[in-house]
């Protein structure tokens, strides 16, 4: 394997506090880099409309450091736009190796090394996984497996469960990724979508040191349903065979309420097993309406074709 340019690619939302422990780190990780690296480090930062410090500081390391590149959006627009603009930008800067990493120092940088080696033996993607959720609440940690029990279940593309967004890629793997049109982004689907050959490298769970995490567990789970209406339709078979179902027990039952009538007249009773069904379907109409409209929904929003963010201030 050739050496080449490594861009790392790192999206930030209120990391202030994260950032000068990330570059002490990476400056002990880079020499060790060097077999695999040509030149320096580079970094693209995202500042994903952090309402602390967060752009200051890398006004001041893109001061200090040439090698540090930054994009600012106008506001918050998620970690995955964060990611697309970085992955972007590394293009720009020349083609090479692209490595992605959070700022809180959660994916720990000595990696890149075990990372570039499975790289050497041919993988175009080397991707870190943990092995733990140690740290992590219960209930998150239970419903997470059970997005990933589902998301392989249902979707062609396959997940890794414990997998982070912590990754280093061949620069064909990124323009893959690139080229994906898509407005509503799911990484962890596209990431796998593309294909290529992925080595898996396990490692513990570290808890963050500084700052908080942006994600509650509602906007997991939100996110967790983005991921399944991206790469999958299932839900929409689910109701389509629940209503052939049920379209089939209701055609039985008319036979019987039928022959019933004939047979012994018509007794007026029945209300309470009336509503019971009404109601059953009522609800499950509502629903499936829900799932349509979940769709529905992400169509309209991805022909509208917006741009998945604004940049404020590039260097
Ligand atoms: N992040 C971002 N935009 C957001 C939320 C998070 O760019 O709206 C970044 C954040 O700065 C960090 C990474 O995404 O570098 C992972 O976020 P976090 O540590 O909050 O998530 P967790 O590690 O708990 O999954
Ligand atoms: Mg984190």
């Amino acid at each position: 394997m050739e050496r080449g340019k490594l861009c790392i690619v790192v999206p930030c939302h209120n990391e202030e506090q994260s950032l000068p422990a990330l570059f002490e780190r990476m400056d002990l990780v880079a020499p060790t880099l060097s077999g695999w690296v040509e030149g320096a480090v580079e970094f693209v930062l995202v500042d994903d409309g952090s309402t602390d410090g967060t752009l200051d500081a890398l006004r001041r390391l893109h001061a200090e450091r040439p090698s540090v590149h930054y994009v600012s959006f106008s506001r918050n627009f998620g970690k995955e736009a964060g990611l697309a603009a970085g992955l972007r930008k590394a293009m720009e800067l020349g083609p090479g190796f692209v490595a992605v990493m959070d700022a809180d120092l959660q994916d720990p940088p000595e990696l890149l090394a075990q990372m570039f080696a499975k790289l050497e033996e041919g993988f175009d993607v080397a991707a870190a996984y943990r092995t733990t959720r140690a740290g992590e609440p219960p209930v998150r940690s239970w419903f997470a497996e059970r997005f990933y029990d589902v998301i392989n279940r249902i979707s062609d593309v396959e997940m890794k469960s414990g997998a982070r967004d912590f990754r280093l890629m061949t620069a064909r793997t990124v323009r893959a990724i690139l080229s994906l049109p898509e407005t509503s982004r799911f990484s962890k689907g596209i990431f796998s979508w593309v294909g290529f050959e992925t080595a898996w490298i396990p490692y513990e769970n570290i808890e963050r040191e500084h700052g908080s995490s942006s994600w509650s567990f509602f906007s997991l789970a939100r996110y967790a349903l983005d991921g399944i209406i991206a790469f999958s339709t299932v839900p929409l078979e689910l109701i389509s065979i629940f209503g052939l179902l049920v379209c089939l027990v209701a055609l039985v039952f008319l036979v019987f309420v039928l022959v019933r009538a004939l047979l012994f007249g018509d007794p007026v009773a029945g209300w309470p097993s009336l509503m019971c069904v009404i109601l059953l379907l009522g609800g499950a109409i509502l629903f499936g309406l829900g799932i349509v409209g979940l769709y529905l929904s992400k169509v309209y929003s991805e022909v509208k074709r917006r741009p998945l963010y604004v940049v404020a201030e590039e260097a």
